[in-house]
């Protein structure tokens, strides 16, 4: 096997993100912009965007310009969004790359719209509108002039028009209703001056699944193209699957008599003749530097103790008597039947599933199952 050769690596089942963006498909009845910003949510951005352009996403969302060159040097053919802000000096990269921007400043507008008059080509924007995320966007009632000025631009192509929803994870809150009735009020507004943008989108992955509302003519998952739940209270169906695992191996095994200190400032202190273990995770591969952290070996949970080193960590194997250098060691992922999810980390770190993949390190090689 290929991950014989490493220590510490993460395998992606491309099959899973096909058909979690399949499933999103078919749930929402509309075509999908997969959200690959942040090397896919730590996944692997070519390779995840390979997936979801062969499972039918129309679009590949991304945060910055240089993430969406990397997808189109990449072969990738789907119409790319940047979500984020782009430097205006940059839009040629923009032009040549076919590549969408986001507008969401007049003075930005202004810049890019003097500089596309020069190019050939219309650059082309979507126009975001902050309907209560109190982030990126214009405010709704400043729409239709804007819209005007914009589509009197020769550089410019209106492309689309999308808001973002701050709370669509907490289902019961009555923001999301409130930000998309605002949202809704701007097209029809806009649409009594008959601009009607080709592209209108305003749900992430709690929102396409939560809100149909929301839902318009294109969805924007991020989390859940991955598998990963929105939050405990925006749980995804139980068809969607997680793509990753976390994997590393048993480095060392000995067995230290009774006192003797683990790891730096000695923070842990075997109580008896103990067998610890040595596997090849840090904090530096994206554990957290915390306490309580656990693993998987032989199918058992098994407490990380110690301070977490940068490169390397300790595990107290007293119940895995058959454990062994070279053993797989899970931190996320399955063993038979038992798991670590991202959430349940998530949990124990006072973060969110998100924070944990996305800071999955670089150095961590990627396995692409199912490719
Ligand atoms: C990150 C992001 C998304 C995806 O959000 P998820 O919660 O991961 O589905 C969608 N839209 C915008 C503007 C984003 O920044």
């Amino acid at each position: 096997m290929e991950f014989d050769i490493y220590s510490n690596w993460i395998e992606i089942d491309l099959e899973a993100i096909r058909h979690n963006i399949k499933e999103l498909q078919y749930i929402t009845k509309q075509p999908v912009m997969a959200v690959v910003k942040a090397n896919a949510y730590g996944h692997g951005l070519i390779e995840v965007s390979q997936a979801a352009e062969a499972a039918g996403a129309t679009w590949c969302g991304v945060a910055r310009l240089e993430e969406a060159v990397v997808l189109r040097h990449a072969g990738i053919r789907c119409r790319i969004l940047v979500l984020g802000f782009t430097p205006p000096r940059r839009i040629m990269e923009a032009l040549e790359e076919d590549i969408s921007l986001t507008i969401y400043d007049p003075e930005v507008a202004h810049a890019y719209a003097a500089l596309a008059q020069e190019s050939k080509t219309r650059l082309r924007v979507h126009v975001k509108f902050d309907t209560g995320m109190g982030r990126l966007g214009m405010y709704p009632e400043e729409g239709v002039e804007f819209l005007q000025w914009l589509y009197a631009q020769p550089g410019l192509e209106l492309e689309g028009i999308f808001t973002h929803l701050a709370r669509a994870d907490e289902p019961d809150e009555p923001t999301t209703d409130q930000q998309i009735d605002r949202f809704q009020r701007l097209i029809e507004g806009l649409r009594a001056y008959g601009l009607r943008p080709p592209w209108v989108h305003a749900a992430n992955s709690a929102a396409a699944l939560y809100f149909p509302k929301a839902r318009y003519g294109l969805v924007r998952p991020g989390i859940a193209v991955y598998g990963l739940h929105p939050s405990e209270k925006a749980t995804l169906p139980l068809r969607f699957h997680p793509a990753l695992s976390w994997k590393t191996r048993l480095i060392s095994v000995k067995t230290l008599p009774q006192g003797h200190g683990v790891s730096y400032g000695h923070r842990y202190y075997t109580s008896q003749s103990e067998r610890i273990g040595v596997i090849a995770a840090g904090y530096a591969d994206g554990l957290r530097r915390i306490s309580n952290n656990f693993a998987l070996i032989h199918a058992k949970r098994v407490p990380i103790v110690g301070t977490v080193c940068m490169d390397q960590c300790m595990l107290q194997l007293d119940e895995v008597p058959e454990a062994a250098v070279g053993d797989e060691v899970v931190l996320i992922g399955k063993q038979d039947d038992v798991s670590i999810t991202a959430e349940e980390v998530a949990k124990l770190w006072g973060t969110i599933n998100y924070e944990v993949v996305c800071g999955l390190a670089k150095r961590l090689p990627r396995i692409y199952l199912n490719k």
